[in-house]
């Protein structure tokens, strides 16, 4: 299949500035959709995203063209989302995700109930943090449970916890073989997310290049108008010109 799917912006959503700045770079590049969460599941206690005071940034990317993608928890983050962009700006398509933490089949199954009664929204779904296949693959058959459609249905790899070897410091382990069987078995189209893998700028840059031969759909990537005073992931969010890099690298491997 052809390299398609590029998804790139904030880790989290955080400000009116962030949000406008990464608008006008996003529409200088060809993105899918911009990843701005108002949802995010944190380690401890923290910045856990604006939640629905945030919709009105997604309403005012879908505004300018860009549209937009966000981490829903619960089925009843997606229906608001859908709701009220859909209110707002009739002609968007939204990117809807099931995140690596998020590993009880009923809230998938539910998620992708909601997603499913409309046809502008995607549901991407990452895989969990510890490695295994058959889980990974019981994910995809609960959220196809919930009725939603195989061609409204992408995956992500953003690596798995790592056991003792990681001599690379990556903050989650690629598993390439992993992924071509996934993608093989289910048929659906596979993203990588490098941001997640690398855990900092620098890994990310570098496994962008290692999987350059890999057969992958798409990429998801954090890239901050300003990484260093991002509320969250600060170490792994690119700036724009290094998100270039990586682009040019995808397309010509
Ligand atoms: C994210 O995409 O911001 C995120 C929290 O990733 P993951 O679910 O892969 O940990
Ligand atoms: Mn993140």
């Amino acid at each position: 299949m052809k390299k398609q799917i590029i998804i790139a912006g904030p880790c989290a959503a955080e400000s009116a500035e962030q949000i406008l700045t990464s608008i006008t770079e996003a529409k200088k590049r060809k993105v899918n959709f911009m990843r701005m969460c108002l949802w995010k599941p944190r380690t401890k206690p923290g910045f856990d995203g604006l939640g629905e005071k945030g919709i009105n940034f997604l309403i005012q990317a879908a505004k300018a063209g860009i549209n937009p993608a966000t981490e829903v928890l619960v089925p009843e983050h997606a229906s608001i989302v859908m709701e009220t962009l859909f209110r707002a700006v009739p002609d968007a398509q939204l990117l809807l995700w099931i995140g690596s933490r998020n590993q009880n089949h009923y809230v998938q199954r539910e998620i992708a109930k909601v997603v499913a009664k409309d046809k502008r929204v995607t549901l991407m779904v990452k895989n969990q943090p510890w490695a295994s296949e058959d889980h990974w693959e019981g994910i995809v058959k609960h959220v196809l449970d919930g009725g939603i459609s195989k061609e409204r249905v992408i995956l992500c790899h953003r690596g798995f916890v790592p056991s003792d070897a990681n001599p690379h410091n990556y903050k989650n382990v690629p598993d390439f073989e992993m992924t071509r069987k996934i993608k093989k078995n289910t048929g659906l189209p596979m993203l990588l997310d490098p941001s997640h893998i690398g855990g900092s700028a620098r890994n990310v840059l570098q496994i962008s290049e290692n999987a350059r031969k890999e057969d992958f759909d798409g990429l998801i990537i954090e890239v901050h108008p300003n990484p260093k005073t991002a509320l969250t992931d600060a170490e792994q969010q690119l700036t724009w010109t290094q998100f270039d890099e990586v682009i040019r690298g995808f397309y010509n491997p």
